[in-house]
């Protein structure tokens, strides 16, 4: 799977999402815990970039964190997402991308569950459940 990059202005972006979702996606932005749509969402389907379609996750990976944002413990394939260091708060966290149009979608943690031990912390708005068919 090759992903195709996408780049738009700042401009255009504004005019494609909502206030938040631009807030979030494209300035970095994080969603309230325990607000987003998704975080309690056990819909199976595909998990795909709110800015550009780009699959993201799957909900086979998706387990209840606690955290208050939709967790996932791998993304759907190694390509799909891109991460960044992220120095801001203080703290060193690793931020996480959409490797296609790079909207900032959260960050990944080491205290996630087996087989990965990894935790992607999402923002709900950054993403859209496309459900599966024939599936509810
Ligand atoms: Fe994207």
């Amino acid at each position: 799977m090759t992903i195709e990059k996408i780049r738009k202005s700042d401009d255009e972006w504004a005019r494609e999402l909502t206030p938040e979702q631009f807030a979030i996606c494209r300035k970095k932005g994080t969603e309230r815990a325990f607000t987003g749509e998704l975080n309690d969402c056990k819909t199976p389907g595909t998990y795909v970039c709110a800015c550009c379609g780009n699959a993201l996750f799957d909900s086979e990976t998706k387990y209840e964190s606690g955290s208050g944002w939709p967790s996932f413990w791998a993304p759907i394939a190694e390509e799909a997402v891109a991460t960044e260091e992220d120095r801001k708060l203080f703290m060193r966290r690793t931020e996480v991308l959409c490797a296609a149009c790079d909207a900032h979608l959260g960050h990944v943690f080491e205290d996630g569950p087996a087989p990965t031990g990894l935790r992607y912390c999402m923002n709900s708005i950054a993403m859209k459940l496309k459900p599966r068919e024939g599936e509810t």
